[in-house]
Formats: structure tokens, sequence, C-alpha cells
């Protein structure tokens, strides 16, 4: 599918222009996706009018929310000052809707001590998405950090013990507990928390340029603050910490404060 999109893209520009070579667009057109954008270095590249951060050799991020509009425009100065302009379009998708039942009912509606200890954790969780560190670690790709059945799917509105709540904003995968759980990308360690409310040993990595991911619920933790993880490292393992029914990865994925689905970043399941 990646390539698919890619190879339509592509063709369609190549016909119209000829000077595709000014960026390539590699991932997923579509709500959720995440684009990684190639340009010739010092250009600079605008979407909906907004600067976006370029890595010295030409990367940048593009991230399409769970609701993003059907189009977006990309725009391209060159050092000479000539501009390149094109539509994106991005595709739309429907979003199940998940019920889960037999979660405690503290987990669910917290009380007023829970509440300042969620906002704690929310802040320490903010504080990694609004790092704009300029190292393209994610160059390195994606691979899943665990593998399994997904449990729980990008997207989904999610009735909790019959109460609608948030949708979900990762992808669940279910492992036994004690599964060993991969950095999917190179990164630094940005955040290593033994207990939050919802989110139990939760663990985020920064693969700059202000895409950052979170791993929740695990029942171990093996790396330290500050630590440089390549993809493949041991990052933690698998469990049944938080509000959970049962152990399983959360991995979500977070380009600034747009979560993205991170079941299409990594692609398929081998
Ligand atoms: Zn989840």
């Amino acid at each position: 599918m990646k390539h698919l999109v890619f190879c339509l893209l592509f063709s369609a520009f190549l016909i119209s222009h000829v000077v595709a070579e000014e960026v390539s667009l590699q991932g997923n057109q579509m709500q959720g996706g995440l684009i990684f954008g190639m340009t010739e270095p010092g250009n600079r590249v605008e979407l909906n009018g907004q600067v976006l951060p370029v890595s010295a050799n030409g990367h940048f991020l593009i991230g399409f929310g769970r609701n993003a509009k059907k189009e977006a425009t990309l725009k391209i100065t060159g050092l000479d000052g000539r501009v390149n302009t094109r539509i994106l379009r991005v595709a739309p998708r429907t979003y199940k809707t998940q019920r889960i039942n037999g979660l405690p009912s503290r987990k669910v509606i917290p009380k007023p001590k829970d509440v300042v200890r969620i906002r704690a954790d929310n802040s320490d969780i903010a504080r990694v998405r609004a790092l704009d560190t300029r190292q393209a670690y994610f160059s390195s790709g994606f691979i899943w950090p665990v593998t399994g059945p997904v449990s729980g799917v990008f997207g989904s509105q999610r009735i909790l013990n019959g109460k609608p709540k948030n949708p979900h904003n990762g992808t669940d995968i279910a492992a036994l507990e004690g599964t060993i759980i991969k950095a999917p990308a190179d990164g630094v360690v940005e955040l290593v928390h033994e207990n939050m409310f919802y989110t139990g040993n939760t663990l985020m990595l920064d693969h700059g340029f202000g895409l950052t991911s979170v791993y929740a619920h695990m029942s171990a933790l093996l790396v330290n603050e500050g630590d440089l993880v390549k993809q493949g490292t041991p990052i933690g393992k698998v469990g049944k910490t938080g509000r959970v029914t049962g152990a399983h990865l959360h991995w979500g994925v977070t380009l600034n404060h747009t979560h993205l689905d991170p079941a299409l970043i990594a692609g398929d399941m081998n």
C-alpha cells in the first residue's frame, strides 16, 4: 500500500511537471498517515501555509491526523526562488467503535486525587511531544516493536464500561507478558515513568523533528532517560500495568501533537 501511494503520486507528478526531483514523498497519504519527505537541502517547505522544519539533508515530515482534511497544499521554495506547489489528496477512513467492559470503575471515572495524577502524567507526556529535536533519527525507518494480534486499532471510538471516551490514539498489540519490546526506529529515550494512571509503566522515544512514540502498560523498563537507542534495541517488556484488561502493548506515534496510526507507519507485520 505504501509503495502504491508513492508510485501513483509520482507518476501523476512526472506527467505534469519536470521538476519532480525537487521533492519525494513516501508513506501513506491518508488520515492517520505519516509522510517522509525529502527535498533538496536549503529548500523551504510549507504545508497549508505553515513552514515545516527541514533537516540538513533535506528530510521533513508531514502527519495527517485522524480527521485530517481531504486536501493539503505543499509548497516548496528553492534557493533560487522557484516555487513548486502541489495539492496532496488525503484519503479518508472510517473508524470502528470499540466497546470495552470490565475495567475497574476508578479507571473510567477517576477520583479527584487521581485527576491530579492524570494531569501530572499528561504534562510529562506533553513535554516530550513538544520537543523539536533537529536530528532525523526517524530516517532509520520503522519496524513493529512487538508482533502479535492487533487488539485495538487507531482511531476507534471507545466506549469504556458504557461511557463514550476519546478515540483510541494508538495501536494495541496483544502479546504474552514479558515479551521483549524493541525500539521500532532510532531515537532518544525521553521519558521513563513507572506508574502512570492510565498507561502504567510508560516510555517515550524522540525520533526527531517532532516525531515521538509512546509505549504503555509494560511489565519492565529496560532503558533510561537520555539513552540513545537504535532500531531493534530492547526497551521494555509487555505487561498489564495501568488501565488494561489483559497484557498488551499500547504503541502510539505522534507528530508534534497530532496522533498518527502506528500500524500504517510500520507497514505489514511479518
Ligand atoms: Zn491502546
